[in-house]
């Protein structure tokens, strides 16, 4: 892998010279008023802020060296499991910046609204179809903040009903913000392991479930990547004790167009539109993880609700059940959008085939890797495939060290480490867009790595030896970060497998 940064390895701060520009600030379409009128003297500047003056081409040339040293989908295969790193089409990105939308003001009034209204209103139809539920929530800006919005649902419902039931039961390969949002909305967590399976035990289920059953969460697929085969037991067990089923819909690029969390018994659902529906989310965000319901909860929902009468659409806050509004407006409403516009341009056959194609890809990484890594669970998988680094630790090589080697056969590392209830887990999740080629290299490098790991295993434990730079000190590189290399880089400043100068 070639690594081109610019000649001279500065800092943006450190180029140009004053009265250098690479804009022109647009004429002024408002009536010109001194800052000072604006702002109270004290918080005004005396000194102007040490902003970079440069042309357009050096900050197009900085910024494009910059991202030459990021890995993203755009550049290259990025199997990260858990995170559903599915592909994002660029043309929702488009809807979402259309002047319409993007230059919307959330305290606008209703009159000159309505077409977002609208589709937020649309949006909803499509989550109720594609869930089989009865009525969404579009607020919750996370799927964490769907989780946390969906157990007030179950509390505010049981408290109505005068119902003091108060444990949340959990599998133990959940992801960690379930067991945070149940608890966070005053639930006990009982956590009820995965069997020999990767699947919910049964028995071990039954033990847990009494009068005290306020619910259960589980992740469908759950997060080893396989079907909970026995939804439909557990879904009698939970509701027989008269508890609600909840769906972590962190997965749902695995079920949607094939199956709906409605009909297999789930009360409530959370998605994750950043994941599923269409918006890239490396970075931290911006997400949006609406909410659905069941019937019988959905006075509880978040409050606005989007409404229709056939001619004009309006928010509805005059809800006495509601749990209230749990985000600023109404979410993040370009993810929305990217929602929507993916939705509505793929259709239901588009939808069902993003999962089987989803769902194909894993199966064929499963197919050709499991005679040299170890498999998690011995069964076919969803979107994503769990091995384990198990064989190869017998050689004193590490899951940590095939992801880093990894890097030097041009791939973005497998998640790793988790789920935690595997031993030197290796999450792989192809996304449904990539080709059989892709898959193929992908797989070769993999193998490559499981014969590298029998015969000089050295060469693992001492990976990447090509990147810029090695292992860091992940501690250390957040809280200090060194953002300049001390060597400027030049396309063959270094050959493969010599260790890195700048490792440490
Ligand atoms: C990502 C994820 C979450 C949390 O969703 P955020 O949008 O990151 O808050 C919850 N459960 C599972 C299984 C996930 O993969």
């Amino acid at each position: 892998m070639l690594y081109f940064l610019s000649m001279d390895n500065l800092l943006i701060f450190e180029r140009g010279t004053p009265g250098r520009a690479g804009v022109d600030m647009p004429a002024c379409d408002v009536p010109e008023r001194q800052i000072s009128e604006l702002i109270p003297e004290a918080y005004l500047r005396t000194v102007p802020p040490g902003l970079p003056e440069v042309s357009e081409p050096e900050l197009v040339r900085h910024y494009t060296g910059l991202s030459r040293l990021n890995y993203s989908v755009d550049s290259n295969f990025y199997p990260l499991g858990s995170c559903t790193m599915k592909y994002n089409p660029k043309v929702n990105d488009d809807a979402a910046a259309l002047s319409g939308f993007d230059s919307l003001h959330p305290l606008q009034s209703e009159e000159t609204t309505q077409g977002a209204l609208r589709l937020m209103y649309e949006l909803e139809q499509c989550l109720k179809e594609i869930g089989g539920l009865a009525r969404v929530s579009l607020q919750p800006a996370a799927g964490a903040g769907g989780e946390f919005t969906g157990m007030l649902i179950v509390r505010a419902y049981l408290e109505a009903r005068g119902d003091r039931r108060d444990k949340v039961i959990i599998p133990d390969s959940a992801h960690g913000t379930n067991p945070a949002s149940a608890h966070l909305a005053g639930f006990h967590v009982l956590e009820v392991k995965s069997g020999a399976d990767g699947l919910v035990d049964l028995s071990e289920l039954r033990k847990l479930v009494g009068p005290d059953t306020a619910g259960f969460m589980l992740t469908v697929p759950n997060t080893l990547g396989l079907f909970e085969k026995d939804i439909v037991e557990i879904a009698r067990i939970i509701h027989g004790a008269g508890g609600l089923m909840y769906m972590d819909g962190a997965n749902m690029n695995a079920l949607v167009g094939l199956v709906r969390p409605g009909d297999m018994g789930f009360d409530v659902v959370h998605f994750n539109l950043h994941k599923t529906f269409s918006t890239p989310h490396g970075g931290g965000g911006p997400g949006a993880g609406p909410v659905g319901v069941s019937e019988a909860l959905v006075p509880y929902l978040p409050a606005p609700t989007v409404e229709f009468d056939g001619t004009r659409y309006r928010l509805d806050n005059d809800r006495p059940h509601s749990v209230g509004r749990v985000q600023a407006f109404n979410g993040n409403f370009g993810v929305l959008v990217r929602a929507y516009a993916y939705i509505r341009s793929l259709g239901p056959d588009g939808l069902a085939a993003v999962s089987e194609n989803a769902i194909i890809n894993a199966n064929y990484l499963l197919a050709r890797l499991r005679g040299h890594y170890q498999l998690a669970h011995e069964r076919h998988c969803m979107h994503e495939v769990v091995f384990s680094g198990h064989r190869q630790k017998e050689h004193g090589v590490h899951t940590r060290d095939i992801a880093k080697r990894l890097l030097d056969h041009g791939f973005y590392a497998p998640t790793v480490y988790f789920p935690l209830v595997v031993e030197e887990a290796i999450m792989i999740e192809p996304t449904e867009t990539e080709t059989r080629q892709t898959l193929d290299a992908f797989v070769d490098a993999m193998i490559s790595i499981a014969n590298e790991a029998e015969a000089s295993p050295d060469v693992l434990t001492s990976a990447p030896h090509t990147t810029p730079v090695a292992r860091l000190d992940e501690t250390l590189a957040a809280r200090r970060p060194v953002i300049r290399y001390r060597k400027p880089l030049t396309p063959h400043w270094r050959s493969p497998l010599t260790p890195s100068p700048l490792s440490s």
